[in-house]
């Protein structure tokens, strides 16, 4: 494992010519055209900016992929073959948004995770309470339910992003106390269930920013940042990537 890495998840944001400009600024900057940093942008300017990113050393993420492998009738899915083909290098995997919105179980991230990881793409599986399961003290048990479906992979490099979805979006950060215990309690997890955690990154994500970074990426056992609102300003997400890379 080397350094930290931070990947920036657009979200369904950008246009054409933003993408392109977003993605211009951070090839300009060392602290983002590096290994260790990536972009997770909408599917439909991924082949457009795997041109523009030839070459560099910033990774080009897709925010999903399909559970469906081969070729096929499967109107409006990406298979990880094809993202493999234009040059991702990640996958985000079950999102809390996926969950949330398109109803993602685990018997379909499983299939996911196998794909991209047979497709040569990076999977980057998003675990995650709700308030109301943190309130209710079943975090640990949720998160474990979520984190269920790694001993089924024989084989293959992920990644895995704790994000408490209470703190996606909305400004709260979890406390620094509040992200040691779930990283730790992850990588004793994988220590415990797949029976390695040394290779497994655990990134953070929840309201990352600038102000934030240094001390969120310090923290032990967080190998890097999954980044959101932050990561759609050039300045912001900079910030954030420096305070990673000092860290390596
Ligand atoms: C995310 O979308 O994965 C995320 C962490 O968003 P934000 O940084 O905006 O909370």
């Amino acid at each position: 494992m080397s350094g930290k890495l931070v990947i920036g998840n657009w979200k369904m944001n950008t246009r054409a010519d933003s993408a392109q400009a977003l993605a211009s600024a951070l090839l300009d900057h060392a602290a983002t055209n590096r290994e260790g940093v990536g972009i997770a942008a909408p599917a439909v300017y991924l082949a457009a900016l795997a041109q523009t990113l030839k070459g560099s050393r910033l990774a080009l993420s897709a925010q999903d992929v399909s559970r469906f492998a081969a070729d096929g009738a499967y109107t409006g899915e990406t298979s990880a073959a094809m993202l493999a083909d234009i040059g991702c290098r990640y996958a985000l995997v079950g999102h809390s948004e996926r969950r949330q919105y398109f109803g993602e179980d685990n018997a379909a991230l499983l299939q996911k995770m196998r794909n991209a990881i047979a497709a040569g793409v990076t999977p980057v599986l998003c675990v995650g309470e709700t308030l109301e399961q943190r309130e209710a003290g079943q975090y640990l048990q949720i998160i474990a339910a979520q984190l269920a479906i790694l001993p089924e992979l024989t084989d293959g490099d992920y990644v895995i992003a704790y994000e408490p979805v209470w703190a996606i979006g909305t400004g709260k950060v979890a406390t620094l106390e509040q992200i040691a215990e779930i990283h730790a309690f992850i990588k004793n997890w994988c220590l415990q269930n797949i029976g390695s955690s040394d290779k497994i990154r655990v990134l953070y994500g929840g309201s990352v920013k600038a102000e934030n970074a240094e001390a969120i990426l310090a923290t032990e056992n967080v190998d890097g940042a999954l980044v959101g609102g932050a990561s759609l300003d050039a300045d912001s997400f900079r910030v954030v990537c420096q305070a990673a890379g000092k860290l390596i």
